[in-house]
């Protein structure tokens, strides 16, 4: 991907497989909120393709692709403050979803996110956290069968963080889910697979006990720089 002279992301061969949890990490500049842009059809790659369950998407515009059922939860919040839990996700299901249709996947959102004690509560009047697993409902509302997630853990509590991960167990059981974090220790609770951004390359690639215990992971987020070739 290239904007002008700027090349945001060069020679990436990335591969997930499905039901997994696959973490995206790598210092500011990586190139990780690029990548993501182009598996949602936000951007078209200058080169090279995205393919989705063997289909080609790149070139898809976006709600063609999420369609096709990838969803993503960005870090620009999507929720109406002076609306309730419920009716923020069955605005959310609405998109797909009519009538008593509709109602009953409100129902199975607000059980599997255990949010029903907080169903009529005001969204305006939620935790950070509370409102972070609001957002991913609403994803969720979509039906993705690959989901998403842009920092889900970030400004959250220790606890919060926690029952995120919990979370993330729970929506991969029938899902892939894809997740920029910078939160080792929540990446660890996560991830089947972690690959490495830097400087819009892949860095290194492999299980998250590989990965993480790479010094070298360590040294590219402390700003040393590594040659790619080398
Ligand atoms: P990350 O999300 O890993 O922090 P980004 O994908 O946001 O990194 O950015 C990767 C590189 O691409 C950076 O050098 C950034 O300045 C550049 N970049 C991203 N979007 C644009 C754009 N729309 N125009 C020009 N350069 C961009
Ligand atoms: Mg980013």
């Amino acid at each position: 991907m290239r904007f002008g002279g700027v090349v945001a992301i060069h020679n990436v061969d990335f591969e997930m497989a499905r039901g997994q949890v696959h973490c995206l990490i790598g210092p500011n500049g990586a190139g990780k909120s690029t990548f993501f842009k182009m598996i949602t059809g936000q951007l078209r790659p200058t080169a090279g393709i995205v393919t989705f369950a063997d289909r080609t998407i790149s070139g898809f515009r976006p709600f063609e692709i999420a369609r096709l059922g990838i969803g993503i939860k960005t870090q620009v919040p999507k929720l109406f403050d002076e609306l309730d839990v419920r009716e923020n996700l069955w605005l959310a299901a609405r998109r797909r979803k009519k009538g008593a249709a509709a109602n009953r996947l409100v129902d199975s959102l607000l059980d599997e996110l255990q949010l029903a004690p907080l169903a009529d509560k005001l969204v305006g009047r939620l935790a950070h956290g509370q409102r972070q697993w609001v957002e991913i409902g609403g994803v969720l509302a979509g039906e993705p069968s690959l989901v998403l997630l842009d920092e889900p853990a970030a400004g959250m509590s220790d606890a919060e963080v926690d029952r995120t991960a919990q979370l993330i167990g729970s929506i991969k059981k029938d899902r892939s889910v894809l997740v920029v974090e910078h939160d080792m220790r929540f990446i660890r609770m996560i991830a089947d697979h972690v690959t490495v951004f830097h400087q819009g390359q892949t860095f290194t690639d492999g299980t998250a006990q590989a990965v993480l215990s790479d010094p070298r992971v360590r040294d590219i987020y402390l700003g040393k720089s590594f040659r790619h070739d080398a």
